[in-house]
């Protein structure tokens, strides 16, 4: 970054400092990742100074011919990566991606049937703050006090609500989504189903978790989370009209010109998620997710649904004096970046919750094995136990900063 060094020091200071931050603490927030040095050089690459709107060959404007080539590189290396029929590459993310299918296939007004926020769901799946909740009837469905979806209560409200879209896919649910039994249900009700597996993508595409093709009609994920890749959506179906309806929702429904360098950084992570390489990182990404609960629920903490079928862990402290706020703040402090949730049964308001979400994706990104976690959850339990204890945190950030360090961000290996 020479020219931003000499050219505006202060974004570069800023940056820098990103960089020592991300270098230096231990990133488990289970939405996150480090993606690879050639994804972040395609993201910064001319194409950024490109006009596209439309799609390949049929552009509004000239001189998109290698834009034409990247887009078609992009959707090419997805549908096998995905082993489906028709992918727009173009959404800016993954809300993006969800809000084009709905206004695809939607009215407004129209009922949609989704996990609810505060039981692991997104704000996307009909929550009263988002536009999915206020330009459409939105529904919900939630799990159970043991944390997991009980099925046969899915099926009996979507018998009541009728909706024209089931959405199933979560952004914290630490068990296997059975998408057969979602369309068993969208096919006794009459409804579309659409698969948001936006936190799941990486698993699936290394047949770590089931996947959501041929069940669901339509399946959004983004780019950066366990995938790996540049921050962005993705839009996927089997079915032409569907397609054809998502595309044009897409541009020019609801976006202008496509972000040719985040597409072009988006072929750039496919070729990697799809090598044997990826399906070693996936298969790591779920062992190290399991240490980490295990060595928890060994230490006596209220691991949700008692484990973890994929990247994330939920830890309830429905039966502490202290919150899930509370938890993040103190682990922030030992250097752990982890967020507050809420979990089954919650008590607490949604800013204070009475729950954390711990995930092994970016440190896994960073060559962390068994070991590494289990010293890590090792350190999560320290903490927790004697939460006001500062001089604790302060000791455990210095411990686990030299194992950091140990790992750098660009660890992945080369393929
Ligand atoms: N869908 C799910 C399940 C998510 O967890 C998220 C992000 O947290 C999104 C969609 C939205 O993605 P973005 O933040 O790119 O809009």
């Amino acid at each position: 970054m020479s020219f931003l060094k000499e050219r505006d020091p202060e974004v570069f200071g800023i940056i820098e400092r990103e960089l020592e931050r991300q270098n230096s603490g231990l990133e488990m927030i289970a939405s996150e990742n480090f993606t690879l040095p050639e994804v972040m050089e395609a993201m910064g690459s001319v194409f950024t100074n490109k006009y596209a709107e439309g799609y390949p060959k049929k552009r509004y404007y000239g001189g998109c011919e290698n834009a034409d080539d990247i887009e078609q590189l992009a959707i090419d290396r997805a549908k096998e990566l995905f082993n489906c029929e028709f992918v727009n590459v173009q959404p800016h993310s993954g809300s993006q991606a969800n809000g084009a299918v709905y206004s695809a296939l939607l009215k407004a007004g129209d009922k949609i049937l989704g996990m609810d926020l505060s039981h692991g769901g997104h704000l996307t799946h009909g929550a009263k703050v988002s536009f999915s909740g206020q330009n459409y009837q939105s529904f919900f469905y939630g799990v159970e006090l043991d944390g997991r979806i009980n099925y046969d209560r899915v099926r009996d409200i979507a018998n009541i609500v009728k909706p024209k879209i089931l959405v199933c896919g979560a952004s914290a649910y630490s068990r296997e989504i059975d998408f057969a039994k979602f369309r068993e249900i969208a096919d006794e009700v009459g409804a579309i189903l659409m698969a948001d597996i936006a936190h799941i993508a990486g698993l699936v595409v290394a047949g770590e978790h089931p996947h959501p093709f041929p069940h669901c009609d339509v399946v959004t994920t983004t780019t950066h989370k366990t995938l790996g890749g540049p921050r962005g959506g993705l839009i996927m179906t089997n079915d032409e009209e569907l397609s054809k309806k998502i595309n044009k929702a897409i541009f020019p429904g609801l976006q202008g010109g496509p972000l040719v360098h985040v597409i072009a950084a988006k072929a750039v992570g496919f070729r990697y998620n799809l090598t044997p390489e990826w399906k070693e990182y996936a298969k790591q990404v779920k062992k190290n997710a399991s240490t980490l609960a295990e060595v928890l629920v060994s230490r006596g903490y209220d691991v949700v649904s008692g484990g973890t079928d994929n990247h994330l862990v939920l830890v309830s402290f429905l039966n502490k004096e202290f919150s899930g706020k509370d938890a993040d703040l103190a682990l922030g402090n030992a250097g752990i970046t982890v967020n507050k949730n809420t979990v089954p049964g919650e008590t607490r308001s949604p800013f204070v919750t009475s729950g954390i979400r711990v995930g092994s994706p970016a440190l896994t990104s960073r060559g962390m094995k068994e070991a590494e976690f289990k010293l890590i959850a090792t350190r999560i339990a320290d903490v927790l136990d004697d939460i006001e204890n500062s001089q604790k945190q302060e000791e455990i950030r210095k411990e686990l900063e030299e194992l950091a360090k140990k790992f750098v961000i660009y660890n992945q290996p080369t393929y």
